[in-house]
């Protein structure tokens, strides 16, 4: 047994992600996305009511709500590219591990494999036998499945994993950025901040139940935050409109 510094996934657990197939990975993907446009949201929201706090011009809230969106979209999608990036580079290094363990004691590899079957349940002759036939197909796959919690054929893509957060974002935002600038002066706020309070009782609704949480102190508490964050920055805006800053 070899101790590693970032495990994906605890090897142990019967219910880790990892072991849920398909579907799980699917309902990951949709929580993250259904929150980086619930991010979108409230960030762009917040900026667009503040500066109409502070000016009723509908060039300026264009502006501001463009670049809160490609600002905000950008800086999703650079965190999410450096943080996968380094998740499967942390993932990398234990598959490399694994082969160099495989080849150089495959004996010890292949107890440690029938032990970790043996932990799910199995009695020890069953797990000695699947340990055996698993390894005969593909020894690295089952101790990376096993040992480890993840596919090596399906290591999470940078890219792919950037691009669905500027996209999320990018949707979440167009919401406040379309309502303060399409209704006349007097009905911009009040057309925003309606719009956001309903889209963030979706949002949260929405991720807790695929969090499988009851939804409804999450809608709550996500309506709370989008409200306060408006409230705030309007006042700000207010103020410094009224001042003349
Ligand atoms: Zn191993």
């Amino acid at each position: 047994m070899t101790e590693r510094a970032t495990p994906t996934t605890a090897p142990d657990e019967p219910h880790d992600e990892a072991h849920e197939g398909a579907l799980g990975t699917r309902l990951n993907w949709l929580r993250a996305a259904v929150l980086g446009a619930n991010d979108g949201i409230v960030s762009t929201a917040g900026l667009v009511v503040g500066v109409a706090g502070a000016t009723a011009d509908r060039e300026a809230l264009l502006t501001a709500g463009l670049a809160g969106l490609m600002a905000g979209s950008m800086s999703m999608a650079a965190g999410e590219y450096v943080s996968v990036s380094t998740q499967r580079d942390s993932e990398r290094a234990a598959l490399a591990q694994e082969r160099r363990e495989l080849r150089e004691r495959p004996e010890a590899e292949l107890a440690e494999l029938a032990g970790l079957l043996e932990r799910r349940g199995l009695t020890p002759e069953v797990a000695r036998e699947a340990a055996v036939q698993l390894s005969e197909r593909d020894a690295l796959r089952a101790h990376a499945r096993v040992e480890l919690g993840i596919d090596p054929d399906h290591l999470t893509d940078p890219w792919h994993a950037a691009w669905a957060s500027f996209l999320a974002f990018t949707a979440g935002a167009l919401l406040p950025l379309l309502a303060i600038v399409l209704p006349p002066s007097g009905w911009r706020v009040p057309v925003t901040v309606a719009s956001v309070l309903l889209a963030l009782t979706c949002t949260g609704w929405t991720s807790a139940r695929l969090g499988a949480a009851a939804p409804g102190r999450a809608v709550l508490r996500n309506v709370a935050g989008g409200a306060l964050a408006m409230a705030v920055t309007y006042a700000v805006g207010s103020l410094l409109g009224a001042t003349g800053v």
